[in-house]
Parts: C-alpha cells; sequence; structure tokens
C-alpha cells in the first residue's frame, strides 16, 4: 500500500519513549521527523537521577528495547549510568542527532488548520501535521513542604538534581522520603556515611530481590547466543511476577496478592531482628497500595549501628540539620530529599491548544487523563506515549511504550494511507473510557488507603485499572469505531 513519507513529525522529549518514536518513524523511512528535547541529551529519568545506588527494579534484559538488545549489562538489575550510556548508545546507532534540537523546551503546541504549530522556549519555531508527547512523568522534582528549606548551612539537594561532585563518604547524612529512590539512596549510602538517618513519614512494604552481577563470561556468551538474553527477558518466573503483580493490584483479595502480601510480610518479619525496629517499618496499609519498594538489602542495612529510621515528624530544617517534632535536632552535613515528583504535568507546562482552541489544562483541570493513555478528543494526530492513565507499577515501561507505540502506528497507517488527513478518539468514546477507568480505578489496591503519587487530587488512581492483558489486546488491536477521522477538506 502506498504511504505518504513526507507527513511532517514532531517527537517531543528524549527519553526512553522519544527515542522509540523516533527510531520507528525513521526504520519506517517517514522522511520529516524531529526530535525535540528539553536537556542537553538523550535519556529522560535517567539523565535526571544520577544519585548514589540508583538502579531499576525491573530485571535489565526486559528494560531494553525489542529490537535493540544489550549483551553488555552488568548485572541482573542494572545501574542507573549504564542505563543512561545504552539510551545514548542507541540514540548514535541510530543516529538521532542527525534529527535532534537539544536546548529546545517546547513553550507551546497550538493546532490550527490541520496543522500543530509548536514554539520553544530558546525561540524555535515548527510545524507539524502529527505531535507525538513523550515527556515522561517524573521529571518535575516536588520539594517538601518543609520549614527552612533555606536555613540548612550543609549540602541540600533533591535526589533528581544529586550533583556527583558532592561528597558522602564520611558525612553525617540525612535522607528524606522512603520511596524507591530514598531506599535504593539509604542502601548506596549506608556503609559510606559517618552516620546515617533515613527520615520516614510511613513505612513500605519491601519486596526481596536478588541482584548478581553478570561477569564476564556470560556477557561473552550474551554476546554469542542472544537466545540466552531472550531466555532472561521472557524468563517464565519474571513474567509470572509481571502477572501475579498486575493481576493483584486489579484485584486486592485474589490470591495473586495474598502471595505479595505474604512475601512481603515474611521479608519484614525474619529480615527485621530488633522488634522496635520492625515496628517502625510496618506499614499500616496494604502491600502494593503504593508502588512496592524492591529491595536486595534495605533491611539490613537499616540493621546497622551507624544507620537511623527516624519517624518522629520532621519539624523544620534549621543551620545543624533536621529538627524532629520530639524536639531533637539530628545534626547532618548533607540533606538529601528523595521526595518524589509532580507526577500529574506531563507535557506541561507547555500550553498546548487543540482544535477550536480547547486548551489542555483545561480538559486536565480535575486530573490527567487520555483515552487509553493515548489520544484526546479535539486534539488530532497527537498522541501520548507513557501519557496518563497508562500502566503503572513493577514492570518494564519500555514494554508498555513498545506497545502503545505499536497502537499508534496502527492509528497513522489512516493518516499516511491517505484513510483521512487526522485522527482523535471522539469525545464519546473518552467519556466512556474515562466513566469505566475510574469505575475500575476506585477497585485497585491502590485505591486501597495509602498516600502516592498514583492517586490524582481526588483520591481515585490516575493509572490503567484493568490487565496487563487487557492493555496488550487494546494496544494491538484499536478500536476505529472509537475515532473520529476527518478528511482533508474538512481539516482545512
Ligand atoms: P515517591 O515514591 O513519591 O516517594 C516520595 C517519598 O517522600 C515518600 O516516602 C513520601 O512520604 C516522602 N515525602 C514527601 N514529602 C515529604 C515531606 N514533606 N516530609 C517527609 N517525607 C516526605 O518518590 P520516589 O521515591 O522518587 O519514587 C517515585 C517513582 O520513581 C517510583 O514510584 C518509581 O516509579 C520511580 N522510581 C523507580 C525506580 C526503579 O528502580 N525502577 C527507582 C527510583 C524511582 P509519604 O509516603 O508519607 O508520602
Amino acid at each position: 500500500m502506498q504511504r505518504n513519507l513526507d507527513l511532517r513529525y514532531v517527537v517531543i522529549g528524549a527519553g526512553m519513549s522519544g527515542i522509540l518514536a523516533a527510531i520507528s518513524l525513521r526504520e519506517k523511512g517517514c522522511r520529516n521527523v524531529i526530535l525535540l528535547e528539553k536537556a542537553k541529551t538523550v535519556g529522560g529519568t535517567w539523565r535526571e537521577n544520577r544519585y548514589p545506588g540508583l538502579n531499576c527494579d525491573v530485571p535489565a534484559h526486559a528494560y531494553t528495547y525489542s529490537f535493540a538488545p544489550n549483551a553488555e549489562w552488568s548485572s541482573y538489575l542494572a545501574p542507573g549510568p549504564e542505563i543512561q550510556d545504552y539510551f545514548e548508545k542507541v540514540t548514535a546507532d541510530y543516529r538521532l542527532h542527525e534529527i535532534a534540537h537539544f536546548g529546545q523546551e517546547v513553550d507551546s503546541c497550538a493546532y490550527e488548520s490541520g496543522v500543530w504549530r509548536i514554539t520553544t522556549k530558546a525561540g524555535m519555531n515548527c510545524e507539524a501535521d502529527v505531535v507525538i508527547t513523550a515527556t515522561g512523568v517524573l521529571h518535575h522534582p516536588r520539594m517538601p513542604d518543609i520549614a527552612g528549606l533555606d536555613d540548612f548551612a550543609g549540602t541540600i539537594a533533591h535526589s533528581a538534581r544529586w550533583d556527583e561532585a558532592t561528597p558522602v563518604d564520611g558525612q553525617r547524612i540525612g535522607v528524606v522520603g522512603n520511596g524507591s529512590t530514598g531506599v535504593q539512596l539509604v542502601s548506596a549510602l549506608g556503609s559510606r556515611a559517618d552516620k546515617l538517618s533515613h527520615f520516614q513519614r510511613s513505612p513500605q512494604w519491601i519486596m526481596p530481590v536478588i541482584n548478581e552481577p553478570y561477569d564476564e563470561a556470560q556477557r561473552d556468551a550474551f554476546r554469542r547466543d542472544p537466545a540466552l538474553i531472550d531466555a532472561i527477558r521472557y524468563d517464565e518466573e519474571y513474567l509470572a511476577n509481571v502477572l501475579r503483580f498486575t493481576e493483584g493490584i486489579i484485584r486486592p483479595d485474589s490470591d495473586e496478592m495474598q502471595f505479595i502480601e505474604t512475601m512481603v510480610l515474611g521479608y519484614l518479619e525474619q529480615g527485621v531482628v530488633d522488634p522496635v525496629l520492625r515496628e517502625k517499618l510496618r506499614p499500616d496499609y496494604r502491600a502494593a497500595c503504593k508502588r512496592l519498594i524492591f529491595s536486595p538489602d534495605y533491611y539490613q542495612v537499616v540493621q546497622q549501628h551507624d544507620v537511623d529510621v527516624v519517624i518522629e515528624g520532621i519539624d523544620r530544617i534549621e543551620a545543624e540539620g533536621i529538627r524532629t517534632r520530639d524536639g531533637v535536632l539530628h545534626e547532618l552535613d548533607l540533606i538529601i530529599l528523595a521526595t518524589g515528583f509532580h507526577s500529574d504535568r506531563f507535557i506541561r507546562p507547555a500550553v498546548v491548544t487543540g482544535r477550536g482552541g480547547v486548551a489542555l489544562d483545561d480538559v486536565w483541570r480535575k486530573h490527567a487523563t487520555a483515552y487509553n493513555a493515548i489520544s484526546l478528543p479535539d486534539f488530532p494526530n497527537f498522541f501520548f506515549l507513557n501519557g496518563p492513565t497508562g500502566p503503572v507499577g513493577n514492570f518494564s515501561l519500555i514494554d508498555v511504550a513498545e506497545r502503545q507505540w505499536g497502537y499508534i502506528e496502527q492509528l497513522l497507517d489512516k493518516v499516511t494511507t491517505g484513510e483521512c488527513a487526522e485522527i482523535s478518539v471522539s469525545g464519546d468514546a473518552m467519556a466512556r473510557y474515562e466513566e469505566a477507568r475510574i469505575a475500575a480505578a476506585k477497585g485497585t489496591i491502590f485505591a486501597s488507603g495509602c498516600s502516592s503519587w498514583y492517586l490524582g487530587k481526588d483520591g481515585v488512581p490516575m493509572t490503567w485499572p484493568w490487565s496487563y492483558g487487557r492493555f496488550a489486546e487494546v494496544m494491538a488491536a484499536p478500536d476505529f469505531g472509537d475515532f473520529d477521522m476527518v478528511t482533508a477538506e474538512v481539516a482545512a
């Protein structure tokens, strides 16, 4: 079938999913693809996060593009800098620098008479027939509302603004927050600090995980035989764990969730010897309500004599350290704020306006959403990768993005073959999707009574609330009846 390869594409964001989109478009022969990136290089979250101990809790060979396997991973769970190197290598291998524009943060993106007009803060202007927003979720650091943040005399930094030159060895370190980031920081710094205090507002359930290094002989075997990589990527036990997790979160009373609860409870009971510390670490909400923490050694590290878990609330930060509400001053040289991200921003603060001047900010006034996490009414040929209401959890977001891209490609086929000039979900289908999604989301484990970045302002999870199998099925075959397809004459 004849395809128009001259359509103009703008991909916003050169993180994991933007790289995927740009490569896929170029591999299809699309001649006009522009990749806009606000920072100086690719990598998204792996570029932004450089804190000690950063790694990915998804097996490295599964957190890899299906078209670019990597025999060089140093361990089962890869360290963050290695993942960043991987994305830089893939970018170079596919010559994305030919189409990438760095230091170009999108300021506005407006649809008018069949064309998207994009401007950047640095003054670049471009037009597009199709926009792919691949701006990520976790990239606007959330500074905590703690009094005295500016009063500290030592070094204070958010985990996503970490300067690798900051001294840590022999320092008195305070880590605030115990999500995946805070736990990884404590694991990495516990043995390097003179004294480490972990300030915990709510305890976390911890899932034990074994992280084995790959030696040179194994890497050599991976290089020679890609089937060995596939055996890890598609390992039955790993896939069973993913399935168990994704089934468990949508059916909180299922055997799958009970299995997870038994695992994390057993780990807490057996992994923490001191009963006082064990009670400090015991959550009062259900496992997987917050994103599960996978850690090979957090419990061991917090049992070291020079590591403290501080559960008294933080009163304020002073020049010498953190004062807790019981009046105690915890004297510190370094404070790391592992306090998370504003997860509802997506492409914002860029100002996006669709057909008839509809503002994205207005559409998302209550909460960010998109039909099947991909499309919005009145935003024609405008698609999200890893956008709002997509699957989140303890599995590979690369797999999520690849499936989403497969769906977007099928939508784009309608445009490139000339069947229509524009495609976007219909208002009716969007409303039906959102109603069903919210109803299902309220029944997931994420809504079972805890605080987390999965929840919207109204307390409803902003996530994909159905099974991963359903996600895969939906992504494999779009229901075109749910889409408005507009011909060129009407669009103009
Ligand atoms: P997070 O999960 O949102 O955790 C933020 C932490 O900061 C929570 O413990 C929170 O306490 C605490 N906090 C926030 N404000 C506070 C305040 N004013 N005073 C005291 N404590 C405060 O953030 P994150 O750990 O950066 O992780 C975010 C997400 O990044 C993860 O869920 C995951 O999706 C991703 N991530 C993935 C990996 C990986 O290995 N794949 C690694 C790191 C991060 P409360 O719980 O009480 O709110």
